[in-house]
């Protein structure tokens, strides 16, 4: 750190400035090595139930097991819970007793997109178009005009699952939707953002081949989705009606990179919030020893749309992994009130990223109290809409403790707020924990172009966030 930053930290001023120059050479390395690893899952997750998949792979590689087929826990026992191959819990048990509670870093890993609705299949003016439903927070004509890939599962009625990754394999075909050219668009210009590109007309372009009109030229209509489906027959055996219990996701086609020529930053899609709930994942894998209180990363699903359904922190999937944990760390002696005890005494980091300062929207700044990319895993005490309402506000209590902890492990972090008094706000899973009566604060890293196509972290805050996890654990 240098002299004068120094002497204002001892001081006790608020230091909140990009720190690269805390960083020692071995410190920069692993830096490096971290944003390559978060790089690479981050290409191949991209969609809840791909980040739960290599999650998994993470985990088992690191010696991690079902919780099931655990009688009873003790101490540095690794375990994993999942649900419906979307939502996922892993835990280290810690030495002390079901009683002191655990210490929980819960991210999200579902991300803003665009859903294929149940009968997708349609035809217009010599075009096959998927018809859908976007997820989630997204500026609409964002999603225009750009190269997409699609993504899901089709789950056919004798049991059996395809699933489908078309888009990033070199090689793919890619999927678009388009829009009007600027000679032809005047009337759609003088629109407002918002309503210059419809949810309705969300349509995806799939094909524009028509199947040969053979000996039934009478029924010439719809020749070009007749071929599409006679392609999706082919290649992946489904028919039109398998689209009724398919889960398909239009997301941005292309791969993790670099930015800038300082190569500093990394673009991407689905930052929100794979960048915590990875760094949460990966700083429970790096656990060195038995952590004094059990710690726990959890990997959710549902949050942009709400956190609701039962893959969602608004369901009983917490309180049942919980519950799962400590009946067998306590055998016959279990009972719910240890159950109440535990999770009240647990202590939890909602993981999920916030908004980096931008420059070139400096308005909706709240001066002060932004966050500034580079400077550091951001904390946010409360988020919610005007006059904090809907947001869970931590307790000053803990957040003190928080202080302590991250100087001790020489964490970088800052603390910022969602947008100015009445100018926005958002909401994360902390309120659906902190109804446990749990300790639940918001921490992650601050972004640019939060919830568009590409988003942008900075390698150091990445960093920084799975370095403040690790601290958390470590307390
Ligand atoms: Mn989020
Ligand atoms: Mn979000």
């Amino acid at each position: 750190m240098s002299k004068k930053k120094n002497d204002d930290k001892k001081a006790g001023r608020y230091v909140r400035e990009p720190g690269f120059e805390r960083l020692s050479a071995a410190e920069r390395r692993e830096m490096e090595s971290y944003a390559g690893c978060y790089m690479d899952f981050l290409g191949k997750a991209k969609t809840e139930r791909r980040a739960y998949a290599e999650s998994v792979a993470l985990l088992e590689r690191n010696g991690f097991k079902p919780l099931a087929a655990f009688k009873s826990l003790k101490p540095g026992d690794k375990v994993y819970r999942g649900y419906h191959g979307k939502t996922l819990l892993a835990a280290v048990i810690g030495k002390d007793g079901v009683e002191a509670g655990a210490n929980v870093v819960g991210g999200h890993t579902d991300a803003p997109r665009i859903d294929l609705k149940p009968v997708p299949v349609a035809e217009k003016g010599g075009f096959a178009y998927f018809d859908t439903h976007y997820y989630g927070g997204i500026k609409k004509y964002q999603w225009v005009v750009r190269p997409l890939a699609l993504y899901g599962v089709v789950c056919r009625k004798d049991g059996s699952t395809v699933e489908i990754a078309i888009g990033d394999k070199p090689g793919d075909p890619v999927f678009m939707i388009t829009d009007i050219l600027p000679h032809l668009g005047q009337d759609q210009a003088k629109k407002p953002l918002s309503s210059a590109i419809e949810g309705e007309d969300l349509d995806l372009l799939v094909g524009s081949e028509p199947k040969a009109p053979g000996d039934d030229k009478e029924k010439a209509k719809d020749k070009v989705k007749e071929n599409l489906l006679a392609i999706l027959k082919k290649e992946y055996a489904i028919d039109e009606e398998d689209f009724v219990s398919a889960e398909l996701e239009i997301v941005p086609a292309g791969l993790p990179r670099e930015v800038g020529f300082d190569r500093s930053m990394i673009a991407g899609y689905g930052h929100d919030d794979r960048v915590c709930a990875y760094a949460g994942l990966k700083a429970l894998v790096d656990l060195d020893g038995i952590p004094e209180k059990t710690a726990i990363a959890l990997m959710c699903d549902k949050e942009e749309i709400g956190s609701v359904g039962a893959t969602g922190m608004d369901s009983t999937f917490f309180e049942n992994s919980m519950a799962e944990i400590a009946s067998r760390r306590l055998g016959a002696g279990y009972s719910d009130i240890f159950l109440r005890r535990m999770l009240e005494a647990s202590r939890m980091i909602s993981a999920d990223v916030t908004a980096a300062s931008d420059p070139l929207y400096a308005s909706a700044d709240p001066v002060g109290n932004s966050a500034i990319m580079n400077a550091g895993a951001c904390v946010n005490k409360y988020t919610g809409h005007g006059g904090k309402s809907g947001a869970s506000d931590a307790r000053a209590e803990f957040l003190a403790q928080l202080r302590a902890t991250f100087e001790k492990h020489g964490v970088v972090w800052q603390i910022g707020e969602l947008g100015k008094v009445d100018h926005g706000g958002g909401g994360t899973i902390a309120k659906f924990m902190a109804r446990y009566g749990m300790d639940v604060v918001d921490m992650g890293t601050a972004l640019l172009n939060m919830h568009a196509p590409w988003e942008i972290a900075s390698k150091f805050d990445c960093y920084m966030t799975y370095r403040a996890y690790l601290a958390f654990f470590k307390g």
